[in-house]
């Protein structure tokens, strides 16, 4: 695997290549890999002819107060794990080469602001920002994004479409460990107990949409049987809201295309899940 930390350094590896033909499959993240992001290099590597991985702990997605020094790495490990599944190209800039004199930032309105936005203001500009600067680096065919992060996928999916950028976004399913919860690389803030209390979001999250199955399309009904749920652990609910797929508007019946997301607080780490409903 060959690896990069310097932008023009990449680009005039990649742009020969794409020139002559060969499509391009690009996994962004911050590291400290986990089965969830493997599986979307796994998805690129089947689709594409090179698979570029990109490592970024990116600060401007970080709140002053959030955990942005605390974010686990582990590069080594990191690229052994790409490495193995078939990953062609690490990318690793540091935070100077990315963002040395920047005065732009590309923000998506709207859906942005509810959600994961509400309690994280600047985050979203900070993902659109760099997911911008990582496709105009990077030039992908396709790029492979987590439903994990199911509003993350619709921002970008609407950034992609009005900026008339050349990518094809693919959403790749949630990978959960064995007890249901969602992988994440800050599932290691957790302590015992609240590891263990963390299988609630799924398991509520499955039990509303089972509820839905059989004829409750109350939204209310369903926001608070999870809640209640996550009042039982140590938790605290950041927010549940039963939205439209697209517009992320919250719906008072439940009709078309559904997502209910929640995030919940537990003492060093916010975690997020989401499910279907159709
Ligand atoms: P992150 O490193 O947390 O920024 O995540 C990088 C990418 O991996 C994002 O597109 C996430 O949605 C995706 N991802 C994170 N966790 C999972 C998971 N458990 N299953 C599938 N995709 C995931």
């Amino acid at each position: 695997m060959k690896i990069f930390r310097s932008i023009k350094e990449i680009k005039e590896y990649l742009r020969p290549l794409q020139y002559g033909g060969k499509s391009i499959g690009f996994v962004p993240t911050m590291g400290y890999l986990h089965q969830g992001h493997l599986s979307l290099l796994e998805a690129s590597v089947k689709e594409n002819d090179i698979t570029v991985l990109s490592i970024f702990v990116n600060p401007t997605q970080f709140a002053p107060t959030e955990d942005l020094d605390a974010y686990p790495r582990d590069e080594k490990r990191d690229l052994e794990l790409a490495e193995k599944v078939g990953a062609d190209i690490a990318f690793i800039p540091d935070v100077e080469e990315m963002y040395t004199n920047r005065l732009t930032t590309v923000s998506v309105a709207e859906l942005t602001s509810g959600l994961c936005g509400r309690s994280r203001p600047t985050h979203f500009d900070g993902v659109t920002t760099v997911v911008t600067k990582l496709f105009n680096i990077v030039h992908p065919d396709r790029a492979y994004f987590g439903q994990k992060d199911a509003q993350q996928a619709i921002v970008l999916t609407k950034m992609v479409a009005d900026l008339d950028m050349d990518v094809e976004l693919k959403v790749c399913p949630i990978i959960r460990e064995k007890d249901g919860l969602a992988m994440s690389s800050r599932n290691v803030y957790l302590n015992e107990n609240e590891r263990e209390e963390a299988t609630t979001l799924r398991k509520s999250l499955v039990q509303a949409k089972e509820a839905f199955q059989n004829g409750e399309t109350d939204s209310k009904v369903l926001k608070n049987l999870i809640i209640n749920n996550i009042k039982k652990t140590s938790g605290t609910v950041d927010y549940v809201e039963i939205i439209d797929f697209k517009t992320l508007q919250e719906v008072e019946k439940i009709q078309g295309k559904t997502l209910i997301a929640l995030a919940v607080k537990f003492t060093n780490a916010r975690l997020i899940d989401n499910i279907i409903l159709e």
